[in-house]
């Protein structure tokens, strides 16, 4: 089994795959003349998720291993639902996740002149009609799967005819809705996208760059290729959906005036991941009826989200290369990319003391010379185990918070940590022994009474005498505060909606926990996006916008090695 670290450093030379394989050979046979040039496509309809990761590292990275180039394409032919906020948020994303659009950002609303004259060629050519029928008509005779289609009572009108309609609907003659361009191609073609796929529609919405410059927009199938084509995409690669599209998508170029060789489309399996939902419209729905605070709440597995959550770019990187492509849709447990996470943060992340639900613990024997307590700075190593980070002082004083859940009055079977009458490791600070809690009328823990050993200073006895657990605490008159976000996965189930229910019923309404934590001094100076491991309770990003505020990014234990163990 490659382990997570392991494929990590695989991270440069991703192995063969079909698509690569499909390249080598096309190099090899002359086909575009060797060039390379690939596109990832977006509908600015929504914010990059993970799933869109895998495509950019995908078409990126062809480009960038054969020495060719990629162009970030918005496909933005759908006014209705598109908006520069998400135009603005997909380019950070795409350059927070480390890629540069070759030649600039591209549009496909840059070639509706072209598009709208390389449809008036189709029509002159016999292969475009203006149907004056309504969208659920056309929807209807489409017929299905061994079922015939029915061709349109005004499929036979004459490219005159056509012509001088389609102008009228470029122009604004024609209501919206009233009429649409089609292919005429087959109407019993066992092929549904064959069956004379609309290729214009009539839209009165102005548009986030050509304004109401037009009220005529090219469907997706229409604007797509060609889009290719004018830009000189060579490899035109998307997910296993638009398998279907292929033959329309070679139908439409081949009946162009194009010289040279043409793109093609080539389909590889979309990311899916285990409790995890990858498709624009739900995450939408969760940002607009409240159930996170926005496109980048760190429980959503959006790049923005993700980003907020503290995941590097890197360990998203170094997860496609491992999980690579394939032809065949299959699921990847969301463990595996944290583990790339969590490996990348364990190296570099710095050590840190929080204390996210806090008790006091007052020393009885803590010197207080004069009436006041002393304070002992203590040095701490800032990583177990890369100097280079160099240390801290942390203060040590008589009055210390530690987790709630480290201290029990009635411990259960196998409890360690701190109970009456128990002695524990304050870690880099000093053995402690528990004399007595205080508790409120409730019988909650309000306050524990402990002694300390002076002779245990740094988490050492001079004695040799072991204790059985270490914990974390910080000193109560020194700590600042601090908000601590925990999560839970944001979907319940491991497969949502696999079972037939909507994939939203799978909602975990409980995903996200919020703490008011004591965090140790230095805290205070942590920048916004750093990511910090709090001792013992896992890996912690600090708020973009604000660095008093913590998102819990992984916990510490490697769940993705226990699946693995559970799986042998
Ligand atoms: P969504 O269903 O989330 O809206 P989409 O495919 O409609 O996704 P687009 O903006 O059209 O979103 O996608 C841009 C590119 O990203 C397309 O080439 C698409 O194939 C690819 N893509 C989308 N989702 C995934 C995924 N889960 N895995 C891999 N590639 C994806
Ligand atoms: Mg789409």
């Amino acid at each position: 089994m490659t382990t997570a670290a392991e494929a990590n450093n695989q991270d440069g030379a991703p192995s063969s795959d079909f698509i690569r394989d499909q390249i080598v050979a096309d190099n090899e046979n002359g086909r575009f003349d060797g060039r390379v040039q690939t596109r990832f496509p977006p509908e600015p309809n929504g914010y990059l998720h993970i799933g869109h990761a895998k495509s950019i590292c995908l078409n990126f990275g062809l480009a960038e291993e054969f020495g060719g180039t990629c162009n970030l394409r918005f496909d933005d032919t759908n006014p209705e639902t598109e908006d520069i906020e998400y135009v603005e948020g997909i380019i950070a994303d795409l350059e927070w996740l480390g890629f540069e659009s070759s030649d600039g950002i591209k549009y496909a609303s840059d070639y509706f002149d072209q598009l709208y004259e390389w449809a008036e060629h189709l029509i002159n050519n016999g292969l475009a009609y203006v149907d004056d029928q309504d969208a659920a008509t056309i929807s209807e005779q489409r017929g299905g799967f061994g079922q015939p289609g029915t061709e349109s009572p005004f499929r036979n009108r004459s490219a005159e005819e056509n012509l001088g309609l389609f102008r009228q609907m470029r122009d604004g003659a024609i209501a919206d809705g009233e009429k649409v361009l089609r292919a005429k191609i087959d109407m019993q073609h066992e092929n549904m996208q064959l069956r004379d796929p609309v290729l214009y529609r009539i839209r009165r919405v102005p548009h986030v760059r050509t304004g109401d410059t037009w009220i005529l927009y090219p469907t997706y199938d229409w604007a797509h290729g060609q889009s290719d084509a004018i830009e000189g995409v060579t490899h035109s690669i998307c997910t296993l959906e638009f398998a279907d599209h292929n033959p329309l998508y070679e139908w439409c170029l081949s009946n162009l005036p194009l010289t040279g060789d043409k793109p093609y489309q080539t389909e590889f399996a979309r990311l899916n991941l285990t409790h995890t939902v990858t498709s624009k419209r739900l995450l939408r729905k969760l940002v607009e009826d409240g159930t996170v605070d926005g496109w980048d709440d760190a429980r959503m597995p959006t790049i923005a989200g993700l980003r907020r959550r503290g995941f590097p770019a890197s360990a998203i990187r170094a997860f496609m290369a491992k999980i690579g492509v394939a032809k065949n849709n299959s699921t990847v447990e969301i463990e595996l990319l944290e583990s790339f996470v969590r490996d990348e943060l364990n190296a570099r992340a710095i050590r840190r003391m929080a204390v996210l639900d806090p008790i006091l613990v007052t020393i009885t024997n803590w010197p207080s010379p004069g009436g006041s307590d002393e304070v002992v700075m203590v040095t701490v190593a800032n990583h177990p185990n890369d100097e280079s980070m160099g240390t801290r002082e942390i203060p040590f004083s008589g009055k210390l918070f530690i987790e709630r859940d480290d201290f029990k009055l009635d411990p259960p079977p196998k409890y360690y940590r701190l109970t009456p009458g128990r002695e524990v490791r304050l870690r880099s600070g000093f053995f402690i022994t528990a004399v007595e809690a205080k508790t409120d009328s409730d019988g909650n823990v309000t306050e524990v009474l402990c002694t300390y050993d002076p002779e245990t200073q740094g988490g050492q006895s001079p004695d040799g005498r072991k204790v059985k657990s270490t914990i974390h605490w910080v000193s109560a008159a020194h700590a600042v505060d601090g908000t601590v976000h925990t999560y839970d996965r944001l979907f319940a189930d491991s497969h949502p909606g696999s079972d037939g229910t909507e994939q939203l019923d799978s909602l975990n309404r409980e995903s996200r926990q919020t703490f008011s934590a004591k965090m140790e001094p230095s805290l205070a100076e942590t920048n916004p996006s750093d990511v910090v491991q709090f001792e013992r309770l896992g890996y912690f990003a600090a708020d973009p916008q604000d660095s008093s505020v913590f998102h819990r990014t992984v916990g510490l234990r490697d769940e993705w090695a226990n699946i693995q163990k559970r799986k042998k």
